[in-house]
């Protein structure tokens, strides 16, 4: 109910038992007004009948004065106390106006009849003695008649007065009685209307206004200094103070709302920002390992609910490898066949785990519930491996909201790849002989410059071979079997010289190996191993044994503080020395002996 209703309830019963109240006190007014009329009428009336009584007896006495005396004097006093009691009795007989009842009438005529008796005597006796007859007139005025008379009505006139004190008093009784009774009714009334004026003082300002208020102060407060983990109990109650109430948890709702959107944006704003310093880091990744390094260490920073793991297509076996991983407890299949993984299949994003109800879950991702999203990484129609992020048990909301942030970064993950794997191939073209898959000779130029500029270990051993006639063997057998040859020398070049040091095709059937650290003893053991290990090698050639290629080897060294300019020729040189000597041989360049040795 609302204060003002309360209030208003509350004024309106205020008035009626003030009404009420003002009402039993004038009734004890009027009470008390009916008590002095009582004893007005009493008084009235006992004086009237003590006068009628006084009057009659003092007519008497003058009368009996004049019979006694003859004194004119005494009849004109008679006539006056006559007079007077005619007044009087016609007073009596007009008591109802006094307040008389009707017996009180009834008794005044009675003492009126008294009185008119003994008047009736008395002018008897007056004319008696006036015809000269004193003797008759005393008679009657001091004769047992007159006494008789006399008697009856002073006995009539105390009967009377004390008629009117008994039912005055009784009057008198019964308005005190009601002036008690109203006056105390007044006065309950009165109480009652404090009462429940204070009572209502009590309920409305302490109850409903002055406890609720101070305890908003407090919310209000906490509030205003943005703590909007503050309870706002709604009382549903109905009056102006529940309005407030509800305006004040309206008001923390909006707060709350408006905290979460700004944690959101807060959110957005890192993700973005964490987006940006990868995307720069990517551009900057030498390789795919180092690409799968910078997401797991950005992923969980800008994701740290969710685990994952990134998955790189092998371009021999199809099959994917996992490249990296974070924050990941499970254990999800390190390498699986795209066949394991939904999202590969059709190309697009796949949620495992994702709505209510059953849904296909990926094989890679292994037993369980929860969420997971695989987002496979394509690029420039190539789909090079997949994303997988999982939530860890948590909601699948989690991975929903930033689905759009996830895809993001595999669009991005996965230009990267495809980037990187072009460098690699187009590095391939140009570093490496297509024909060997030994690097070129550019590269070897590059490494004699990172030698002389110190970015490789000293002394370096340079092997200059060339296959024996080899010229003579493509006449003889065709360039399909020289090519094929070609390949078999340079692979077992590469297992001998693998963890010694580097190999390069120079041009046409002739090699170079870069052995950093190594000096002529080793050096030399190395270029003998490679020697002998194709002189016994026994290549073939669709289904032909081909017996009898052999290598020349030319050896020279740099030491440390030697320039890298000459070394090439040196080894040139050694080379041509081995050919001359009779091939199938390794010469070395003497470091006393070289400057007479001239390059071809
Ligand atoms: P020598 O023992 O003096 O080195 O005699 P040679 O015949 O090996 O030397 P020459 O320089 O006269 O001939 C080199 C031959 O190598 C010429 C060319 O037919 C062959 N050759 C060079 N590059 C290739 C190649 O890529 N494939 C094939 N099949 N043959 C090649
Ligand atoms: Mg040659
Ligand atoms: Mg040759």
């Amino acid at each position: 109910m609302k204060i003002s209703t309360i209030t208003n309830w509350a004024y309106g019963v205020t008035v009626v038992l003030t009404a009420v109240s003002g009402i039993a006190f004038i009734a004890a007014a009027d009470s008390a007004r009916e008590e002095r009329r009582a004893v007005s009428v009493h008084l009235a009336l006992n004086e009237l009948g003590e006068e009628l009584a006084i009057g009659a007896e003092l007519r008497t006495d003058e009368a009996r004065l004049y019979v006694m005396r003859g004194d004119l004097a005494h009849l004109q006093a008679f006539d006056d106390a006559n007079t007077v009691e005619h007044q009087l009795e016609a007073t009596a007989r007009a008591a109802a106006s006094l307040g008389a009842t009707e017996e009180e009438q009834a008794f005044l005529k009675r003492i009126n009849t008294d009185v008119d008796a003994l008047e009736d005597m008395e002018l008897e006796a007056i004319k008696a003695y006036r015809a000269g007859d004193a003797a008759t007139a005393q008679e009657i005025l001091f004769g047992a008649e007159h006494y008789r008379d006399h008697v009856k009505l002073i006995d009539d006139v105390r009967q009377f007065r004390s008629m009117v004190r008994s039912r005055t008093d009784q009057d008198l009784i019964a308005a005190q009685a009601r002036s008690n009774l109203f006056g105390l009714a007044a006065r309950i009334m009165l109480s009652f209307t404090a009462a429940v004026f204070l009572a209502v003082l009590y309920f409305v300002l302490r109850r409903r206004v002055s406890l609720p208020l101070s305890r908003m102060t407090g919310i209000v407060k906490r509030l205003a200094s943005q703590d909007f983990a503050v309870e706002v109990p709604l009382d549903g109650r109905r009056d102006e103070i529940g309005e407030l109430n509800s305006a004040i948890h309206i008001f923390r709702e909006n707060g709350l709302e408006r905290e979460r959107l700004d944690a959101e944006r807060r959110r957005d704003i890192k993700i973005k920002d964490l987006i940006l310093q990868m995307m720069h880091r990517l551009q900057a990744c030498q390789s795919l390992s180092e690409m799968a390094r910078v997401l797991a260490c950005y992923a969980p920073q800008m994701f740290p609910e969710l685990s994952g793991g990134i998955f790189l297509r092998d371009d021999e076996t199809g099959a994917l490898q996992c490249v990296a991983r974070w924050q990941s407890d499970l254990s999800p299949s390190q390498e699986f066949e795209t066949e394991a993984c939904w999202g590969l299949r059709r190309g697009r994003t796949h949620g495992s785990n994702f709505d209510e109800g059953e849904d296909m879950r990926c094989a890679h991702l292994g037993a369980g519930k929860a969420a997971a999203l695989c987002i496979p990484l394509s690029a420039q129609g190539d789909t090079v491996g997949l994303l997988s992020f999982d939530a860890r048990g948590g909601d699948a909301k989690m991975i929903r909201d930033d689905q759009l942030y996830l895809e993001l970064i595999a669009e991005n993950i996965a230009l990267t790849a495809v980037n990187l794997k072009l460098r690699d191939q187009m590095t391939q073209l140009v570093e490496r002989d297509p024909l060997t898959g030994l690097l070129n000779r550019r590269s070897l130029d590059a490494a004699l410059i990172r030698y002389a500029t110190g970015r490789l270990m000293a002394p370096l051993a340079c092997l200059m071979l060339d296959i024996d006639w080899f010229k003579r063997f493509n006449d003889e057998f065709g360039h399909d079997a020289g090519d094929a040859v070609m390949q078999s020398f340079s692979g077992i070049l590469a297992r001998i010289t693998e963890g010694h040091g580097t190999c390069y095709r120079f041009g046409g059937e002739e090699f170079v190996v870069l052995l950093p650290g190594y000096d002529a003893e080793r050096s030399h053991q190395l270029a003998e191993d490679v020697r002998q290990s194709v002189a016994s090698t026994s290549f073939s050639f669709r289904g032909q044994h081909i017996d009898g290629i052999t290598v020349s080897i030319g050896l020279a060294i740099a030491n440390a503080g030697d320039s890298t300019e000459t070394l090439r020729a040196r080894a040139d040189a050694a080379l041509l020395r081995a050919k001359a000597a009779g091939r199938n041989r390794v010469e070395v360049s003497a470091a006393d002996g070289v400057e007479n040795e001239q390059p071809r």
